[in-house]
């Protein structure tokens, strides 16, 4: 599927969604649709549910109710076949979770060559021009240990573009980075939101945030409090508890 293909229509809708671990409500009835195109930043406190409700879309959280839906697609509490569904999104760790011993170019064409069995020159092709995009065509042949974490970031978001994904999803990619090499990463993200990728972020980066978002979602205890354009979230938060987050950091 190409990117643009579904404009103006939600990609991703999450209805009155909930998920338990235990006895323990970590997401309470959340409700949030992203339209082709946007790019959506998910704040809040730690422990507040923002990487749970991320894993949620991926299939990778069992869900206790509620709908996910990804294009026309529902996914409710049994849906089993996550195959297809995680062809439309990628996701991208705080950690790399790539193959030590294999070099770049192999940890990049492993999954749609193996997974979604598609021509591996072609894919090659795609790799070379985000590779080239990101900054680190000189490093196709080397291996994971040969590079740093703000690069081994980096070649973790090729691999998961080079699946074509119409949805992104970042769970605080650049937390365990050195900050002086968070930016690199960042920029590569503020790119993408440039060339149009529908994304779903979750970071504690506040300026990124407020400079890549079309729409801020403030969670706090398993809960969405507020949704907002940036700038009103930022300089106007309706709610005490995103007053009281904002005011964590200094601008
Ligand atoms: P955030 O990403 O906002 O920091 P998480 O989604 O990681 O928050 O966690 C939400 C809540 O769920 C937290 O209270 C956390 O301790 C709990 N939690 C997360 N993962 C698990 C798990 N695998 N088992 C039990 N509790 C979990």
């Amino acid at each position: 599927m190409e990117l643009g293909e579904f404009v103006d229509k939600y990609i991703l809708q999450l209805k009155n969604l909930q998920k338990y671990y235990g006895q323990m409500h970590a997401l309470k009835n959340i409700n949030l649709s992203v339209k082709s195109g946007e790019v959506v930043v998910i704040l809040g406190p730690s422990g507040c549910g923002k990487s749970t409700m991320l894993r949620c879309v991926n299939g990778l959280e069992h869900i206790a109710g509620g709908e996910i839906i990804i294009h026309d697609q529902v996914i409710t509490k049994d849906f089993k076949d996550w195959t297809k569904i995680r062809q439309y999104v990628g996701m991208v760790f705080q950690s790399y979770e790539l193959f030590d011993h294999m070099n770049v170019i192999d940890n990049i064409l492993l999954g749609p060559v193996k997974a979604q069995k598609r021509d591996k020159k072609e894919v090659e092709k795609e790799a070379d021009m985000w590779l080239a995009k990101v900054g680190l065509s000189e490093k196709k042949y080397a291996y994971p240990k040969e590079l740093s974490g703000g690069q081994k970031q980096r070649i973790a978001i090729v691999r998961a573009l080079c699946m074509n994904p119409d949805l992104m999803l970042f769970d605080e990619v650049t937390a365990a980075l050195d900050p002086e090499i968070v930016r690199e990463v960042l920029d590569v993200i503020i790119n993408l939101a440039k060339e149009g990728m529908t994304m779903l972020i979750v970071t504690h980066e506040m300026e990124f945030a407020r400079a890549v978002a079309d729409k801020i979602v403030f969670m706090d205890a398993g809960e969405i409090v507020e949704e907002s354009a940036p700038e009103e979230f930022f300089t106007n938060p309706k709610s005490e508890r995103a007053k009281k987050f904002l005011n964590l950091f200094s601008f």
